[in-house]
């Protein structure tokens, strides 16, 4: 698959669109979901123009699964859930919506169900307590 420029992460990534942003640095940004599948829905994302996990290079996958890492430490630390699923789509066969490498982080709370993927899109000002919450953690 041929990377799209134009993708919504891509602009994203170059300020074009907005986020609720929690972390950034040289190689990754994470933000907010503005499509929550749970409370706290995170994304991160690499820098890097990838599509996929099979395009990324092996630096900037070592980067993203650091970042990842991190982000899951301060949710823990912020939201305190008693579990934290990790998940990263690759190809529209395998449910993946847009074309920019990412992994989604999700709180987990045993009897609270995840609400359908990418579906229902929520005013972006809601997301900021839970997201100060967790910029506090980092
Ligand atoms: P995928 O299906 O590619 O694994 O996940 C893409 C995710 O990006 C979905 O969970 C969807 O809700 C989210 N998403 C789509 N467009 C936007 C956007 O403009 N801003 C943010 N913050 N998330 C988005």
């Amino acid at each position: 698959m041929t990377y799209d420029p134009n993708n919504i992460f891509a602009k994203i990534l170059r300020k074009e669109l907005p986020c609720v942003k929690l972390y950034e640095d040289e190689d990754v940004l994470s933000f907010l979901d503005i499509m929550p599948q749970v409370e706290g829905h995170t994304l991160v994302i690499p820098k890097e123009a990838a599509c996929d996990i099979l395009q990324l290079s092996t630096t900037s996958a070592s980067r993203l699964i650091m970042a990842t890492q991190r982000i899951a430490r301060a949710i823990k630390s912020a939201l305190n859930p008693p579990g934290i699923m990790l998940m990263q789509l690759n190809g529209v066969a395998a449910g993946q919506t847009v074309p920019h490498i990412h992994f989604h982080v999700l709180p987990r709370h045993a009897g609270i169900d995840m609400k359908l993927h990418a579906r229902q899109m929520v005013d972006s000002k809601t997301l900021e307590p839970v997201a100060a919450r967790i910029r506090a953690a980092l």
